[in-house]
């Protein structure tokens, strides 16, 4: 059954519809494209960090490199969600 095997390895990008990898922690994920470019509420575009190895969560501002203190961003007008993923790296989720 050949769509069992395309549905157990892929999902959606929730926001541009590309078709990116599976992950069933995260089932909004948005894909790296859409990650990219990301902003608060004022248009303003951010940057997300891990704190080091171990993970954590750090957001900037990419023009200021201010410290942006909320997991809220948007992309293209949807409300999303930024935090560490569970295995290192950066995982941002429309709400
Ligand atoms: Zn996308």
């Amino acid at each position: 059954m050949p769509d069992h095997h395309i549905l157990q390895n892929s999902q959606f990008c929730p926001v541009c519809s590309e078709e990116i990898a599976f992950q069933a922690r995260y089932p909004r994920y948005v894909c790296m494209d859409c990650a990219s470019i990301a902003t608060d509420i004022n248009g303003r575009k951010l940057l997300f960090y891990n704190v080091d190895a171990s993970g954590g969560f750090l957001a900037f501002y990419a023009d200021t490199n201010e410290i942006y203190d909320s997991h809220q961003c948007f992309i293209n007008g949807l409300e999303c969600r930024a935090d560490e993923a569970k295995f290192g790296g950066i995982v941002i989720q429309v709400n």
